[in-house]
């Protein structure tokens, strides 16, 4: 073998184990010795390596079966740090993030929806300085960032295509906010963070198969597919708010007739309602459910079926094991999951029914960033 693959061989075996490390910990030495079917000699050796650089640490001894004692080995948390950053029309949300995925500080503020790109930027540049100052974090321990956001994502290149909801479009986000804050940067749609974040400890925790949706202002899903996101050609894959679901419908801003977003979206539900009365946001449209008015529950129970009949139609195409359903919607109007519930036992095939969960996220409405900030992890750790 030559010299330089020898050390290409070194450095992957290396990342392998840490990474089995990563998600299986506490492990010992001899299950990962299995899991790689590398040689026990091999592991100690990486191991130890690892234990040099600050990334593993010994935990607890256990008997195994045999009566032989075991050392458990764990990943250290503040050995790195990397940033998620979640941006939208009205918030922007930044969070520090550890190696084993605790988010250890956390701020939002609020964004103008016409505010300017350099203006945002310049915003993000000074909340994050200050974040990681209030919070004592060395600079040299963060790896670096990544921001999720609405939109048509070029991710390779770190580039927003066209984002509606922020009004940006081909706007070099990854170069230029690499060059404010000096940390490498990734960009990609926040869904497709947020399944990261569910794949790796939420609700789809290993899944090999799994989708999430995400219903509020806007609605689309995330697929992973295989073990790896699903992206199709363009990055888009997963857009369901432009599914269309009826072609003689309501007009979308997309300019098609009858897509999805157009009957399940807030703003969708919002306009229906203010053809009854007059109502500030969508919590007056769930306060009118909750009071038993007529409109209200007619409307929310149509959402609720087009919610159902997206996660039918998803389940035909992908097959997934678990469903994760998140999104401002669920989270402010709990209500619905029940009438999701009833309405997908009777719309999703039989034998899709049986191995398909139908889950909620549990992140809140953290999940963006701690997705991202995981992603930051997964693409920009490099160990020699
Ligand atoms: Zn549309």
């Amino acid at each position: 073998m030559e010299k330089h693959d020898q050390f290409l061989m070194k450095k992957q075996n290396k990342n392998l184990v840490l990474d089995i490390i990563k998600r299986n910990s506490p492990v010992s030495r001899m299950e990962i010795a299995k899991i790689t079917g590398m040689s026990p000699t091999s592991i100690t050796r990486i191991v130890n390596e690892l234990h040099e650089q600050g990334f593993v640490r010994e935990t607890e001894l256990v008997t195994s079966g045999v009566g032989r004692r075991a050392t458990l080995l764990d990943v250290c948390g503040s050995v790195l740090y990397t940033i998620g950053i979640e941006l939208d029309k009205f918030n922007v949300k930044i969070g520090i993030v550890n190696y084993v995925g605790e988010i250890i500080a956390f701020e939002s503020f609020y964004r103008d929806a016409i505010e300017r790109y350099e203006d945002t930027l310049k915003k993000l540049k000074k909340n994050i300085e200050e974040l990681i100052d209030i919070n004592n974090i060395p600079s040299t321990k963060i790896i670096g960032l990544a921001i999720g956001l609405p939109g048509y994502i070029d991710y390779k290149n770190g580039v927003v295509k066209v984002s509606d909801q922020l009004k940006w479009k081909n706007v070099k986000l990854a170069e230029d906010l690499k060059q404010l804050t000096s940390f490498s940067v990734i960009v990609d749609n926040e869904l497709k963070m947020k399944v990261v974040a569910e794949n790796f400890m939420g609700m789809a925790k290993d899944s090999q198969n799994a989708v999430l949706v995400g219903i509020g202002s806007g609605i689309g899903a995330a697929i992973i597919l295989n073990g790896e996101i699903y992206r199709g050609e363009s990055n888009n894959a997963g857009e369901i708010g432009h599914t269309m679901v009826n072609p003689t419908g309501n007009v979308c801003n997309c300019g098609k007739i009858g897509c999805l977003a157009t009957y399940i979206s807030e703003g969708a539900i919002l306009a229906d309602g203010r053809k009854v009365k007059d109502l500030d946001s969508i919590d007056d449209v769930f306060d009118a459910y909750r009071n038993g008015e007529s409109w209200a529950v007619n409307l929310l129970d149509r959402t609720s079926m087009y919610i159902a009949l997206a996660i039918s139609n998803i389940l035909s195409i992908y097959n997934p094991e678990v469903i994760i359903l998140s999104g401002n919607t669920i989270e402010k109007f709990p209500e619905i999951k029940e009438a999701i519930e009833q309405k997908c036992d009777l719309y999703i095939w039989e034998p899709l029914k049986e191995k398909t969960k139908i889950v909620y996220s549990q992140f809140s409405n953290r999940g963006v960033v701690l997705g991202a900030a995981i992603q930051a992890q997964n693409k920009l750790l490099d160990i020699e």
